[in-house]
């Protein structure tokens, strides 16, 4: 049997629409992935150059880079909403549709807990929920410089 013709319990679907709380961006730290196309995007939404750009909001992690955080766990890019919203990159855009938030109904009812989005705004199919989970798992190995 395939994925997508597994049953979950999120097989009607899932209601979400992020209200830009800012829940997931502050609180407790955490990694928050960067891959080397998003930091051209986001360096070009800036209007700064790439380098002076990673010196300033990244650090790295293994090969690739992370978000620098406040001492809080504030994202250096939350600043009464995110700064970034439109080029925030593929890991805060999929939230909270992330393989290990979805990977039991026990799980995803603490996730809803501390997100407000969760159960209004947009009807998220099941097979859409897995294209996001999907692409999540995308290689990024050939953007990294
Ligand atoms: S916690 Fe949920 S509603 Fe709040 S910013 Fe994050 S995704 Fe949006």
């Amino acid at each position: 049997m395939t994925i997508r013709h597994r049953s979950y319990f999120f097989d009607q679907g899932i209601l979400f629409e992020c209200r830009q709380c800012g829940a997931c961006c502050t609180g407790d730290p955490g990694i928050v992935h960067v891959y080397h196309d998003e930091v051209e995007s986001i360096a070009r939404y800036l209007s700064v150059g790439v380098l002076s750009f990673i010196e300033k909001y990244l650090y790295t992690i293994n090969r690739e880079y992370g978000i620098k955080e406040h001492a809080d766990g504030q994202c250096y890019f939350y600043q009464d909403g995110c700064t970034i919203y439109p080029v925030r990159p593929g890991q805060c855009r999929t939230f909270p549709f992330w393989f290990e938030n979805l990977r039991s109904s026990k799980k995803w009812r603490q996730v809803s807990k501390a997100c407000p989005g969760i159960g209004s705004g947009k009807l998220y199919y099941k097979e859409q929920i897995l294209q996001i989970i999907n692409s999540t798992f995308v290689d990024h190995a050939n953007n990294i410089p």
